[in-house]
């Protein structure tokens, strides 16, 4: 099962109990997944648990005697009513929709019936694709007002209202009331990064070692150079003395270089001494 179905199954038993966020959710339900056909209002899925939900949540709004996938006529005047639909088009009314609870009852329907979250092992996306571009504007002034930085584009005659950033993500699916997903996403998350750091640092100590490496391969060549010139015994007691211990040992880090020193010289002083032997040689070299 992928992680959207994962969550959708979850989502799926979520039955809020206030009649407003019912109403919220029904609303959601009912315009992506309304049709008009030759008998009448119906709900198009091939997903049957979704309409069992559907007349699950209109049982609780309405009074319906029958359940057919057809509405009476009755029934869809008075759920128009409630869901204060005008002139049969399907806008979601800003009145539904007004308390937080009701908000994350409307996206967890938007959800259910037209979006999707990538596996968090493969990458960080959670879209609603509606056709409806209305309800689409409304699901994104939803999500936003969240504090989600949602975004919306155009796909396939489709508007997509999409959110990439892993913690805000996490967030979506805790206000939709998926618990048990939430959960799952943020180990995937915490455990991608644990991951990038150890790697983070290990390239980082890769460098460091390459850093040191090449600087004494320089400075032994710059030793050799003067040796091979002027000779190591041209230049003052002290520079000929790390001279002589930086390539005995090429691989030594500087304050061990300093111990070996009589008296010991600092990680400083050896720095500094090693600078005035590249110097001399600079000057050979021009
Ligand atoms: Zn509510």
């Amino acid at each position: 099962m992928s992680f959207s179905q994962d969550i959708k199954k979850e989502l799926m038993g979520e039955i809020p109990k206030p009649r407003h966020c019912i109403i919220a959710e029904l609303a959601a339900l009912t315009f992506t997944l309304g049709k008009w056909g030759e008998k009448g209002f119906y709900i198009e899925s091939e997903n049957e648990e979704l309409k069992r939900k559907f007349f699950t949540l209109l049982n609780k709004t309405i009074t319906i005697s029958e359940y057919d996938d057809v509405l009476s006529k009755e029934a869809v005047e008075e759920l128009f009513e409630v869901l204060k639909v005008k002139d049969n088009t399907f806008e979601m009314n800003g009145l539904l929709i007004q308390q937080p609870c009701c908000k994350k009852a409307f996206i967890r329907g938007i959800f259910l019936t037209s979006g999707s979250v990538s596996d968090p092992w493969k990458g960080y996306h959670f879209e609603t694709a509606l056709s409806n571009e209305s309800l689409a504007k409304s699901v994104r002034e939803v999500i936003c007002s969240f504090g989600i930085d949602a975004k919306m584009v155009e796909r396939k005659q489709q508007t997509v209202v999409y959110v990439k950033e892993s913690n805000q993500i996490e967030d979506l699916l805790a206000l939709m009331g998926a618990n048990v997903a939430y959960l799952k996403f943020e180990n995937v998350r915490i455990e991608k990064e644990m991951r990038n750091s150890i790697n983070r640092q290990v390239n980082c100590e890769t460098a460091n070692i390459t850093k040191t490496v090449s600087a004494a391969v320089r400075q032994i060549e710059d030793i050799r150079l003067i040796e091979e010139t002027r000779g190591l015994s041209s230049l003052p007691k002290n520079l000929q003395e790390i001279a002589v211990l930086r390539k005995e040992h090429p691989d030594m880090a500087l304050k061990d270089l300093g111990n070996l020193m009589d008296p010991p010289v600092g990680k400083s002083g050896v720095n500094h001494r090693l600078r005035r032997i590249g110097e001399i040689a600079k000057s050979i070299r021009n």
